[in-house]
């Protein structure tokens, strides 16, 4: 049984590369309670407050103007990979398509879909499937759990170019926006 776990540059599948890298660095002072973020012609990014008073800082960078960054960066990850290409294996996680570092998401989506792949895997023994039975079971409930928050980062990912368009969404329903991206984990954890 073939499951793809390999991350966002998997040679499983074919994925459609960003121009981006992901930055990472500590700054030896906390920023207290709040999370900030920044969106700038470069790319975009937070930093919270992590153990030791220190703070750690995350940005998404355009590869054009990685150069600039590469002296303050502890770590560089990339390219990332949002889209997949249609695979011929159950793929999870960031194999089967990064979900957008702005949604925060990426290691929920790692988790859950490896356990949807799990669940299809097991049920698919139980009732002798084949392979491509249980790929096309998994694919269909990674889609009803993630399709619509995969379209929000498409979407999300093409407003960050657009500020103006994001500032005037953000003045009509701020509330909406953010809902939409975190809403419904909220609700879960609220729930128990
Ligand atoms: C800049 C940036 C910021 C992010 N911020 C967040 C965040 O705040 N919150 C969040 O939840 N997520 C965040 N993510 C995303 C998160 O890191 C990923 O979505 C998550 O780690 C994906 O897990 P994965 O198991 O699919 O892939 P990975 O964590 O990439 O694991 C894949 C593993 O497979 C190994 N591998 C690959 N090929 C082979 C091979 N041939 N043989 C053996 N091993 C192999 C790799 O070495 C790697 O260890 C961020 C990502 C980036 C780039």
């Amino acid at each position: 049984m073939v499951i793809d776990a390999a991350g966002k540059l998997t040679r499983f599948g074919n994925l459609a590369e960003s121009p981006q890298f992901g930055i990472q660095f500590y700054e030896p002072e906390p920023r207290g309670d709040v999370m900030d973020f920044w969106v700038f012609p470069d790319g975009y990014g937070g930093a919270v407050s992590i153990e030791g008073g220190r703070s750690n800082a995350c940005f998404l960078i355009k590869k054009a103007a990685l150069p600039n960054y590469l002296e303050k960066a502890e770590k560089v990850t990339g390219p990332v990979a949002y889209r997949s290409a249609e695979s011929d294996f159950i793929s999870i996680g960031d194999a089967a398509g990064m979900i957008d570092p702005f949604c925060g998401e990426g290691m929920h989506h790692a988790l859950h879909t490896g356990q949807i792949a799990a669940a299809s895997v097991i049920r698919g023994i139980e009732n002798r499937w084949s392979y491509l039975r249980m790929r096309h079971h998994y694919e269909s409930e990674r889609n009803r759990h993630w399709g619509w928050k995969k379209a929000m980062a498409r979407a999300a990912r093409y407003a960050l170019n657009h500020p103006k368009l994001v500032n005037a969404v953000l003045r009509y329903n701020a509330a909406w926006l953010i809902d939409s991206f975190w809403g419904n984990e909220f609700r879960r954890q609220t729930r128990k």
